[in-house]
């Protein structure tokens, strides 16, 4: 046997330690290089932010192949500098023109400043806002914002929620809090009955999809001559289904739908639901905003009734993209369904602290709650409160100017800030026309805007909720739409 005296064993791991510290410690700047990196970032991001209005809305992308070529990562460092030509090159101003004061497509999506700085300070102090003890401050700084929010919908003390990464998770948390509240095990899923709408998102049938429920009958509800639930007709399928031994066991509506921007009779569904002793789930990822004000708030009547409900701060509290909100009335239920530990989180036990974890499908998670304090905080509410009015206003004055417009038919509403409306010219085809002019629009690049289909129609929308979209901005998409419709006619 061969014996190696310990202290050469010692001297050889001691040198390999060397070596490896003298590259691991790349990962250590010091004050002078953060300084350094912070600079070049604050330009980088202040050039972007400061030509945010001269832009084009739209631009399309290059060709993948070399987009992900020049991305490539690789095992020698590189000066901050040319990460950030690369950014400039491949990454940071194509697509959709988010944060743009004429960005009318699908629910625009903001991307305060502060927010973001927000999400700078959360990343480096790295609090951890999972586990109440971990980050007391963090967990209670959102802590404190869900209770604002609680409030703001008109929930009871009882309320518990959840900051998420979006709607779609935001509706996986209410949907497994209702499934366990209501008691539906595996062997009862093809019995049980889900109601919702031809407007319902599709991220909400794919949560379900995803809770293990995609087996539930799912009711399409009808709709009124505005797309919004049939609250008399959802009375009368749940009678049906019970009569046919089925469990009816939750009803979905919807505060703002993506396509027109409809909020469902809220009371009267929620008379509905009571009486049937239904889960009443509100899907208020866009419209959820508009509660901050008080003619939004009259128009979200009902929402306070509601046994859970999600909102995309994202959309209308203008965050950048990754802040959605779960809140459930009776905030045990939710504890009920994502309570866990494990072994090693043995000496939590008798935390006093809120912890995210319990009312979450995560652990580990980003300290998400800052990103929408900073704003408040620094700016206040008032101006949230403003821009939140002043939208609902400006939908009501595109959709008067529209209506003058030679051979331009307006859907109805608007309940929120989107308006519909499409071109019936004289010479031709309307779908294929206003198909054509959605087109022209991008390919100009002043303003964006998407459409849908509604009973065969094609039909254009204006979805107006960008902070920095102000009376000009749709003055200006007026003028856009108008100039290549009149275009596209004189062909
Ligand atoms: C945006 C939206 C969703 C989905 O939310 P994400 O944040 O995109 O995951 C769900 N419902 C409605 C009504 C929406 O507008």
């Amino acid at each position: 046997m061969v014996t190696v005296p310990m202290s050469d064993v010692d001297s050889d791991i001691g040198e390999r330690l060397n070596k490896l510290q003298e590259i691991s410690s790349l990962l250590e700047p010091d004050a002078a290089n953060r300084q350094t990196m912070l600079a070049k970032v604050a330009s980088y991001t202040e050039a972007f932010a400061d030509g945010i209005g001269e832009r084009p809305v739209y631009q399309p992308p290059e060709d993948a192949a070399a987009t992900l070529e020049a991305l490539k990562v690789s095992e020698q460092p590189e000066p901050i500098d040319n990460a950030l030509k690369l950014l400039d090159d491949h990454v940071t101003t194509l697509g959709h023109g988010l944060g743009s004061d004429r960005f009318f497509a699908y629910i625009p999506s903001g991307g305060l400043y502060s927010a973001a700085l927000g999400d700078f300070i959360a990343a480096v102090i790295n609090r951890y806002a999972g586990v109440g003890h971990a980050g007391p401050g963090a967990a209670r700084l959102e802590q404190s914002l869900l209770d604002w929010l609680a409030k703001m919908f008109g929930y009871p003390d009882s309320a518990e929620g959840d900051l998420t990464s979006g709607g779609s998770m935001a509706a996986l948390s209410a949907i497994i809090t209702a499934r366990e509240a209501c008691g539906i095990a595996s062997r009862n899923v093809p019995s049980a009955v889900v109601y919702i709408t031809s407007q319902t998102h599709h991220t909400f049938s794919k949560a379900l999809r995803i809770a293990g429920l995609g087996d539930c009958v799912v009711r399409d509800v009808p709709t009124d001559d505005f797309l919004r639930m049939d609250a008399a007709a959802l009375q009368g399928l749940i009678e049906a289904d019970r009569e046919a031994g089925l469990n009816p066991w939750l009803v979905a509506a919807t505060a703002g739908t993506t396509d027109v921007g409809a909020v469902d009779p809220l009371d009267a569904i929620a008379d509905v639901a009571k009486a049937a002793h239904v889960w009443f789930h509100v899907d208020a990822a866009y419209g959820g905003a508009f509660a901050l004000c008080d003619e939004g708030k009259s128009r979200l009547s009902g929402i306070e009734r509601s046994d859970s409900l999600i909102f995309d701060p994202h959309k209308g509290f203008f965050l950048p993209c990754g802040s959605g909100v779960v809140l459930v009335r009776e905030g045990d239920k939710m504890r009920n369904a994502f309570h866990a530990r494990g072994v090693y989180m043995q000496d939590m036990v008798d935390d006093p602290e809120r912890s995210a974890c319990d009312l979450s499908p995560e652990l580990t998670r980003p300290f998400r709650g800052l990103r929408l304090w900073l704003p408040l905080k620094v700016l206040g509410i008032a101006p949230f409160r403003a821009a939140l009015e002043e939208k609902l206003l400006l939908a009501e004055y595109f959709r008067d100017r529209m209506q003058e417009q030679p051979h331009c038919e307006l859907g109805p509403g608007p309940d929120l800030s989107i308006v519909t409306f499409r071109y019936v010219p004289e010479s031709a085809e309307p779908n294929e026309f206003n198909r054509k002019l959605v087109h022209e629009l991008r390919a100009d690049g002043r303003v964006f805007l998407t459409s849908t289909t509604i009973d065969s129609k094609y039909t254009i929308r204006m979805a107006i909720l960008g902070y920095n979209s102000h009376l000009a901005s749709v003055d200006t998409a007026i003028a856009v739409i108008a100039e290549k419709a009149a275009e596209l006619m004189s062909i």
